[in-house]
């Protein structure tokens, strides 16, 4: 833990983790933590790393195959009718991220925010999530993010079935695209289209699960949003990035 930044301390701290120091070791200590000022989140829902995001939405690189085959896919999607959706979106939201990697992250579907700039978790949870993904030392170019569906579901209500079956090829052409080595599951809804099951969230962080017909680990966890609502969870959720983490091969906390 003692190479861990003051900022990824606090974090962590903000997440519920008490980070215990060496004696001797530089920066904050377990009590300090405690009191450690929470991620800000502002009041207008948007990140502030959004600039940063936008630079790096679908890293285009002319030798990768992947970057090209969802280059592909992205323009499928942006002319895709399929569903009702397609009419009251703004813009479609395919996803952000790196091509190849090793590290797939699947929330629900966009939020009004998320319709409005045509990048998947830019609002208050997104900050959350870049938080989270700072914590492990990961950034959104290193990853990539999406989610079930590609369209916003009006008033933010829960995606119907109609919906989801229609958007479902895109998801998994964009798993096949990406090979990850690792999927992480955000909520319910991500979880229970991934592994076909109804099972509540508690259950699936518990159990070790796999992509069906795959060998691709698929940790679940909450998604953001509800940790904003349920900041109790961090501590769970906490210990799925460090799953996470071990899945990689970073297991540095
Ligand atoms: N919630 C999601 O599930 N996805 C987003 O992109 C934003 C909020």
């Amino acid at each position: 833990m003692s190479t861990q930044t003051e900022q990824q301390r606090r974090i962590l701290a903000d997440m519920g983790i008490d980070v215990w120091l060496l004696r001797g070791e530089t920066g904050a200590t377990s009590a300090d933590l405690s009191i450690a000022s929470s991620v800000d989140v502002p009041d207008d829902g948007v990140s502030d790393s959004t600039a940063g995001v936008l630079a790096q939405q679908i890293e285009r690189d002319s030798s990768s195959v992947a970057a090209t085959a969802l280059a592909s896919l992205q323009k499928e999607v942006q002319a895709c009718q399929a569903c009702s959706l397609s009419k009251s979106r703004t813009q479609t939201v395919f996803g952000t991220g790196n091509a190849q990697a090793e590290l797939l992250l699947i929330g629900e579907a966009p939020g009004a925010e998320e319709d409005r700039q045509g990048l998947p978790f830019v609002g208050k949870a997104g900050k959350l999530l870049d938080a989270m993904l700072y914590a492990i030392e990961l950034e959104r170019g290193q990853v990539f993010i999406c989610n079930v569906l590609k369209c916003r579901p009006p008033n933010n209500r829960d995606p119907q079935a109609a919906e989801v079956e229609a958007c479902t090829s895109f998801l998994t052409q964009q798993i096949e695209i990406i090979k990850p080595k690792v999927i992480l599951a955000l909520g319910r809804f991500a979880a229970h289209r991934l592994l076909q099951t109804e099972a509540p969230v508690y259950k699936m962080r518990e159990s070790t699960n796999t992509l069906p017909g795959t060998d691709i680990p698929v940790v679940v966890t909450y998604h953001p949003a509800s940790l904003l609502r349920n900041p109790e969870q961090k501590a769970q959720s906490w210990q799925d990035l460090c799953k996470v983490n071990h899945l990689l091969g970073l297991s540095k906390f």
